[in-house]
């Protein structure tokens, strides 16, 4: 495909392109070569499958956050004779992220990692396709005021985010509250082990937390599921998106995940967005929007799915939920601890270092030492997210060492 289209298509970074939802989208751009191009891929270490997707999408600019994955990338790329830039680091990240040639850039690196390609495509006033949740966790303010002041369109592609975004008016407006909304109800299936008792909790393995029933997902949002954790992220950037407040959103657990949120107006309607748990469905909407697209996603069969159930959340069951909660009622740089220490508790039960059940307990240890400060630079929230990392850490060390000890 010859890569000067854009007066014919639309150019399009995908940031992370190797995970989950990176693979979904480029999934939803084949299906429309005629509309969309790739612009830029980005990924961390896996050049294999990067070089599959170079050779699949042709993209201007492939970026490795590793400099010896981006060396081996480069190598199969000369030798193939395929005519991509590969670049390496973070400077190359914002360089995909800001692409001239890319007009939407989806935000789909995890974590804290995304937080600055994210903030660069957003001041650069971008189409930013934001499936990467962490960085609103982390200054939600500061991202939806740059996209205030750049024009950027910041379009959710979190699948209740994105429910929530088509229930609401016409018009509505990023960082705007919208008119004649009495409460967003934002649904979540409970994850894997919301049958299970807190003593079973303890033994669960990362294969089984990974296991999700309804959605596939990258590892870390697949635990972050399981502890219930993500519906408390999601808490958070639904309140900067929506420029709402925790007590205006009221969250439930629907196993089915065929309902991925609800939005009730003033006059007591409810509307929601259904649909099969396929992440190509967020993205095709929000790639296409205001237009829609087709995904490659069946038809939602009701008749065989035949109910559909709701019920509280369970916040002795999972007290991630409760800690989100209190991290965005005391606000600052307290949300940037929640995520940070969660994402280091997250990793250690990944690499077997502490149980399933350890990882409220580093997050709470985690704020229970943090300092409320003004999360108002990036600088300063980087900081804080450094050093929050380097406690929760220290906090891994000294259980691993007595669970050792008692072990002996
Ligand atoms: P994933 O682990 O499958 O993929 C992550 C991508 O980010 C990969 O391409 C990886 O190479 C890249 N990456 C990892 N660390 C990086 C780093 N330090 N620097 C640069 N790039 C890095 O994750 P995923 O499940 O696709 O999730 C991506 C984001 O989307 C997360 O923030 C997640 O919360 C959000 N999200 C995912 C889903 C889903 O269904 N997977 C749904 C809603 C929201
Ligand atoms: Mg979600």
């Amino acid at each position: 495909m010859s890569k000067n289209l854009d007066n014919i298509s639309h150019g399009v970074t995908v940031l992370g392109s190797t995970g989950s939802i990176g693979i979904s989208t480029l999934d939803v751009i084949s299906r429309h070569s005629h509309q969309f191009h790739v612009v830029a891929l980005t990924a961390h270490t896996q050049w294999q499958r990067m070089l599959q997707q170079c050779r699949d999408y042709n993209p201007e600019l492939a970026v490795m956050l590793n400099n010896d994955a981006a060396d081996q990338l480069q190598k199969a790329i000369h030798s193939e004779g395929l005519s991509v830039t590969v670049l390496a680091g973070t400077e190359g990240l914002e360089q995909a992220a800001t692409h001239p040639r890319s007009r939407s850039v989806m935000a789909a690196i995890v974590g804290a990692a995304g937080l600055l390609p994210s903030l660069a495509a957003v001041k650069a006033g971008k189409r930013v396709l934001l499936a990467n949740k962490e960085p609103l966790v982390m200054c939600g303010h500061i991202f939806i005021d740059e996209a205030i002041q750049s024009g950027a369109l910041v379009l959710p592609i979190d699948s209740e985010h994105n429910a929530i975004f088509q229930c609401m008016p016409n018009g509505y407006q990023t960082g705007t509250p919208a008119r004649g909304i009495k409460k967003i109800l934002l649904t979540g299936s409970g994850g894997p082990f919301r049958e299970k008792s807190k003593d079973e909790l303890s033994s669960v393995t990362p294969a089984q937390a990974c296991a999700h029933p309804n959605w596939v997902m990258g590892k870390k949002i697949s635990v972050d599921s399981a502890t219930m954790m993500n519906k408390g992220l999601e808490l958070i950037e639904a309140c900067w998106l929506f420029a709402t407040t925790p007590e205006s959103i009221q969250i439930l657990v629907h196993p089915q995940s065929v309902i991925h949120s609800m939005v009730e107006y003033l006059d007591g309607s409810v509307l929601a967005q259904l649909g099969n748990p396929d992440m190509r469905t967020p993205i095709a909407h929000a790639l296409a929007w205001p237009e829609r697209i087709e995904a490659g996603v069946a038809s939602l069969d009701l008749l065989s799915i035949g109910r559909l159930d709701f019920k509280e959340p369970d916040y002795k069951l999972f007290p991630c939920l409760h800690l989100a909660r209190q991290a965005i009622d005391q606000g600052g740089t307290i949300p940037v601890v929640l995520n940070a220490a969660n994402e280091v508790a997250v990793q250690s039960f990944l690499d077997g270092n502490i149980l399933f059940t350890d990882i409220p307990v580093i997050i709470e240890k985690s704020l229970s030492d943090a300092k409320q400060q003004d999360a108002n630079t990036i600088k300063s929230i980087l900081n804080v997210d450094a050093k929050t990392r380097s406690f929760a850490l220290e906090i891994v060390s000294s259980m691993a060492a007595s669970s050792k000890r008692n072990a002996r």
